[in-house]
């Protein structure tokens, strides 16, 4: 009989989503409604040499010592901040992640939160669910058009690049801050490339694009906040950490900008008692970027792909560390 390796999924999938994967290897299945790599688990950790971790859960150094025989850990997400990358390198341990399957999915999201928060779609809604739907009128519930305004995107990666192509068909300026030029973009899209204070200055919508690294985190400060136009709309769909919540709630409240919309927080999930939930500038959504059925399906399918490669010790389809 051939060897069957002990993997971790951490956290329960549909069991069609990971048919292939039970198939091939001894399957440990961690609990529902819990974050991290469940202490439960550890019975299984001397033996494991696969990962199949989720975003919310944390794999660094101290869980790496527990599993001596780790050969994989592939994250369901193209974001790996949640994994200490040096430290897998370290030992051997290839990391994969799922880029490019849920490029889409999330360059969609970014135009519904652009359109809803720049149009105030979620107050004008609950207004007429309200009974505050008077007679109608000129100057009530005004927005801000797409066409004509100048899109910011900090970071022209894989999603950024979907969201300048949609930003183009949208009749935007697109204007952009990465750490590379993107030649291919500005000669299709018309995007051009300026320095962090400039987009920030410009920006008529800000649409944050980057991973979370020590660089990035933070980035959208109090500072920051500030040289933006008072008119502003700040849409984050990258990692809630990038932003400074609590600059983020003073810039809402005292009106440096006009308001955000946030697929990712920090911290995650927000409690129901954060101030940001209060302000009717500020449109959240529960991190749904890549929530769509054909999407997950592919992200789960492109983690067991990764997985299953590492543990015959072939490169993997994406990885993350060298
Ligand atoms: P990607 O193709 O790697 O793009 C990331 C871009 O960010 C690259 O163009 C990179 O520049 C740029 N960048 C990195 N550090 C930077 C810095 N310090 N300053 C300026 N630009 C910087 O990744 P992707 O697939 O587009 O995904 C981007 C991020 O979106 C992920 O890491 C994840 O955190 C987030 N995400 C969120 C959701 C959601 O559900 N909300 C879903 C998927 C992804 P170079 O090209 O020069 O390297």
């Amino acid at each position: 009989m051939p060897h069957r390796p002990v993997v971790i999924l951490t956290h329960p999938m549909p069991e069609d989503w990971i048919a292939p994967l039970r198939e091939a290897v001894q399957l440990v299945v961690g609990p529902a409604g819990v974050a991290g790599v469940a202490a439960d688990l550890r019975p299984h950790f001397g033996e494991v040499e696969g990962l199949l971790t989720w975003l919310i859960d944390r794999v660094d150094e101290h869980l790496l010592a527990e599993m001596p025989r780790l050969k994989v850990v592939s994250n369901l997400a193209v974001g790996v901040d949640n994994i200490d990358l040096e430290a897998c390198s370290r030992r051997g341990i290839a990391v994969g992640h799922t880029p490019g399957v849920l490029t889409e999915a999330v360059a969609d999201l970014t135009f519904a939160l652009l359109l809803a928060v720049g149009r105030g779609l979620f107050t004008a809604a609950e207004d007429a669910r309200a009974g505050r739907w008077g007679l109608w009128q000129p100057d009530a519930w005004l927005g801000t058009e797409l066409n004509g305004s100048t899109l910011g995107i900090l970071g022209l990666g894989q999603i950024g690049q979907a969201v300048a192509r949609r930003a183009h068909a949208f009749g935007m300026r697109v204007l952009y801050t990465s750490r590379s030029p993107k030649p291919e973009a500005e000669a299709r899209w018309g995007a051009q490339r300026v320095p962090w204070e400039t987009l920030l200055a410009e920006s008529d919508f800000l649409s944050l694009h980057v991973p979370l690294t020590p660089a990035t985190q933070g980035m959208v400060d109090a500072e920051a906040l500030r040289r933006m136009k008072p008119t502003a709309y700040l849409v984050n769909m990258a990692r809630g950490p990038v932003v400074q919540t609590e600059a983020l709630v003073r810039a809402l409240q005292e009106g440096w900008i006009a308001g955000a919309a946030l697929d990712v927080t920090d911290p995650e999930p927000l409690p129901p008692e954060h101030p940001l939930y209060r302000l009717s500038n500020c449109l959240i959504t529960p991190h749904i970027g890549s929530a769509t059925h054909l999407t997950r399906r592919r992200m789960a399918d492109l983690a067991i792909s990764n997985l299953l490669a590492g543990l015959r010790g072939e490169p993997l389809p994406h990885q993350a560390n060298a």
